[in-house]
Formats: structure tokens, C-alpha cells, sequence
């Protein structure tokens, strides 16, 4: 068992409930055994006792959108928008391999832990022919990590010729595409309530995939009972792309591809007007917002305060480090604040708002909100306990106010499942240089094969 006392706690629960000085008690289960204020009860066998003095736990951070290979190019394309960016990268990702995968995955994955996230999600929607086992490769990095993982099963197959996007080397058969995405869900999926891995079904973009392939994910997706994720109302050209040739708004289509729904939760959701709003809140489908992404590429601002309005779920996500360097997701929930307040001013969004995106309103859109998201007793014990008593954040009393507002916080400790990720600000099952280095090798490999 393990025994945090001494310590600032903020559950997330329905009610918000808080504990300026209050203890987390975790059972050998990996669940969460007690939390509340002042010390814990008495507890007996072999305990282990953290002092977090200074300190903040909240529940652990779920990254609900993110494309982990990304990692492997990196500050490329820095002043162009989504679809020039896209343009420039595809020639380089359709030379990706598991090694390069595998590394870029390893850096994504211990740079989030680092941030304070206990759980991430992957789009992978790369398939190179003679690539090996991309997937394989992401999913044995996030092992070494030991995050919980969530990684979906993307796919393109509209290509240039089509009318698409992509080249026409970096896309799948459609037919095939669906059998591998099968095969993955068959191979990895955990529907377990404790699940360290689950798949979804990822179709990767209105632009890159067609209206078959949308709408067999989704009865693919719907008769194995696991989700479906895809981009969605990015940028205005997609708009554009979208009303030229279906002759409707993003979220129209994807309501005829049968792609609204309470399994559905949407990348991006930047241009909505106020029926697309309405839908999305009455179907129950998800947003993961990324606002750093969408300030990188110059999309535009997501109308949060409108989703949580209509009772939309939305969660917080990175999204590929190849278009926001920084892929850390603690910082995503002060660019969470700030966006929405640049949008609707002070009170467009709360400290406790940002934090309650960046956990509950994850887990939420990952289909784990009755195991994953808050503190409560008999939930996951997947939580992270931020230091804040450092220059950076001494003298804001009001601790959820210095997590949120202030710089970065240092992960003093991480659990996943009770089991230690993070302590004292570095990886406990990787080494960080060892990652560095192996990241590192990769981006190199990647950028010569691609001369
Ligand atoms: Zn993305």
C-alpha cells in the first residue's frame, strides 16, 4: 500500500471537492482505498509513507490526442499552415519504420510522463508497406514508460490522385486498412476496467480518408465495442475542402458517416458554428482540444466554453510533437485557460475548469471516466502529486491556482495503477538520456532517408 499524507488534494469529483491538507491512501489492487482531509486512518501490513509537504495531488493527466511518431520530425515546417505543413511532412512519414516509431514513441511518452500524464491515447495513421510492425513498436515504448495507453488504429486511403492530400506511396488499400485495424483491436484490446491498453478506430481525416472507409470504422468499430477518434473541423480549409466536395460542414459528414455518438470523440473541433455545437452536446461526442497546436499552426481557437456549455465531453491533447514542439501536457492547461479567455474574456474558464478538462473530461473521451479522471475512492489510483513549493510557485496560496497559472510544475511523483512512473521529477522504469539518445538517432536516420 501506499500512504500520501501531509498534502494539498484536488479529486475532481463531481462535486470539486478539495482538501487543503488531506492524504491518498492506495490498496495493492491499484485502487484507490481512502482520500480525504487531515491524516489517513490506521493501516496495516508492509505501507509505504510519502510526505507531500508542498505539494498538490491531483488525479494523473490524459493526453487525448497526440501522433507519437511526430516525435521523429520535429521543428520542421515552422511558419506554414496545417495543409502546407502536411505537404512538406508526408514524403519524410512515408519513410517511417518500427525503429523509428518505436524511439520517437519512447521520447513522446516519457517527455508526457514527465508532464504529469498518466495516460495517453496515439494516432497512428502511417502505415509504410515495408515499415515492419509501427504499432507493435509504440505500445512495447509505452511498457517501458508504463503509462496507460490508448493508442488507436489510424488509416488514409484518399490520396492525391483521389483528391486527397497525401501522396499517393503513404496510403492503404481501403479493404486492408480494415482488416489491419481489425486485427490490431483483436491482437491488443483490453476491455478490462483496469486496462493498461486499449485500441479505437482512427480514420485519420476528411481530406485523407474516404466515405467508405469512414463509415465501415465505424460499424468496424461499433461491432468490437471499442471507439472511434478522428480530426475534425481543424482548420478553415478543411471547411473548405469539406463544403467543395460533400457540399456540407465537417460535422454534417460526419453525422451522415454515422460518426456522431457517445464512442465518438473528435481531434481539434476549432470551427464549429452553433448547430455543430448542439449536435455534439446531444449526441454525447467528444473534443479533444489542443490549443498549443492549433496556435502553432495558426488554426484558430476552439470554442470551449461553448462545448462545456452544451455539456460536450472535452479533453486535453498535445497533438503531434511535429506541430507543437513542446508535447507537454501539464503546460496545455494554462494554454487551455489563456485561449479560452483570448476567445470570451476572465471568465470564460477557471483554474479548476482547466484541470477538470485535463483529467475527468479526458477520461470522459476515452470511455474510463467510472475508472479513470478523478480521486474516489475504489477509482484507478492514477495520480500525480506536482511540487509547489520552488520559486516558481511559492506564495500562491491557492494551490490549484499555482499549478494552473504558474510555469510547469516538477512531477514529484506519478502513479500509474499505484505503480511509480515519475518520482522526483524523473522516469522510474527509463532512462531519460537513453531516450534522448534514441530519439535522437532516429530524427537522423529519418531525415537521411528522406534526402
Ligand atoms: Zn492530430
Amino acid at each position: 500500500m501506499i500512504l500520501i499524507e501531509n498534502v494539498a488534494v484536488a479529486t475532481v469529483d463531481a462535486a470539486g471537492t478539495e482538501h487543503g491538507d488531506g492524504h491518498v491512501v492506495i490498496g495493492d489492487d491499484g485502487r484507490i482505498v481512502a482520500v480525504g482531509a487531515g491524516h489517513a486512518g490506521r493501516y496495516h501490513g508492509p505501507l509505504r509513507r510519502i510526505d507531500g509537504t508542498g505539494c498538490l495531488v491531483t488525479p494523473g493527466l490524459i493526453n487525448t490526442h497526440h501522433h507519437l511518431y511526430q516525435w521523429a520530425t520535429r521543428g520542421l515546417a515552422l511558419d506554414d499552415t496545417l495543409f502546407g505543413w502536411l505537404t512538406t511532412l508526408y514524403p519524410i512519414w512515408g519513410r517511417l519504420d518500427a525503429e523509428v516509431v518505436g524511439a520517437a514513441a519512447g521520447a513522446g511518452l516519457g517527455w508526457l510522463a514527465l508532464s504529469g500524464c498518466t495516460t495517453s491515447m496515439d494516432h497512428h495513421y502511417v502505415f509504410p508497406r515495408d515499415g515492419g510492425d509501427v504499432l507493435e513498436a509504440e505500445i512495447e515504448a509505452a511498457r517501458g514508460i508504463g503509462l496507460r495507453f490508448h493508442p488507436t488504429r489510424g488509416s488514409m486511403d484518399l490520396s492525391r490522385k483521389d483528391g486527397g492530400l497525401p501522396p499517393d506511396n503513404i496510403v492503404e488499400d481501403t479493404d486492408a486498412a480494415l482488416a489491419a485495424t481489425e486485427a490490431a483491436i483483436d491482437r491488443w484490446h483490453d476491455p478490462a476496467p483496469d486496462a493498461m491498453l486499449q485500441i479505437a478506430v482512427a480514420p485519420c481525416s476528411p481530406f485523407s480518408v474516404t466515405s467508405k472507409l469512414m463509415s465501415e470504422a465505424a460499424v468496424l468499430a461499433r461491432r468490437k465495442g471499442v471507439r472511434l477518434h478522428t480530426h475534425l473541423a481543424e482548420t478553415d480549409d478543411e471547411e473548405d475542402f469539406c463544403r467543395e466536395r460533400f457540399g456540407c460542414t465537417p460535422v454534417e459528414y460526419a453525422e451522415r458517416l454515422g460518426w456522431l455518438g457517445d464512442d465518438v470523440w473528435l481531434a481539434h473541433g476549432v470551427h464549429l458554428d452553433d448547430s455543430a455545437i448542439a449536435r455534439l452536446g446531444e449526441t454525447g461526442t467528444g473534443v479533444a482540444h489542443c490549443p498549443s497546436s492549433n496556435a502553432r499552426l495558426g488554426a484558430g481557437t476552439a470554442r470551449v466554453r461553448e462545448l462545456l456549455d452544451h455539456s460536450v465531453p472535452v479533453g486535453l491533447g498535445v497533438d503531434g510533437a511535429a506541430s507543437q514542439e513542446a508535447s507537454h501536457l501539464g503546460s496545455e492547461l494554462r494554454q487551455a485557460l489563456f485561449t479560452a479567455r483570448l476567445r470570451g474574456g476572465p471568465k470564460a474558464m477557471t483554474a479548476r475548469e482547466a484541470l477538470a478538462i485535463g483529467t475527468m473530461g479526458g477520461a470522459r473521451c476515452l470511455g474510463r471516466q467510472h475508472d479513470l479522471g478523478s480521486l474516489e475512492r475504489g477509482k484507478l489510483a492514477d495520480l500525480v502529486m506536482w511540487r509547489l513549493d520552488g520559486l516558481g510557485h511559492e506564495g500562491i496560496d491557492d494551490k490549484v491556482a499555482a499549478l494552473v497559472f504558474g510555469p510547469p510544475a516538477t512531477v514529484e511523483l506519478a502513479l500509474v495503477g499505484g505503480r511509480p512512473v515519475v518520482e522526483r521529477g524523473a522516469l522510474v522504469n527509463a532512462d531519460e538520456a537513453a531516450l534522448t539518445r534514441a530519439a535522437r538517432r532516429a530524427h537522423r536516420r529519418l531525415m537521411k532517408k528522406s534526402d
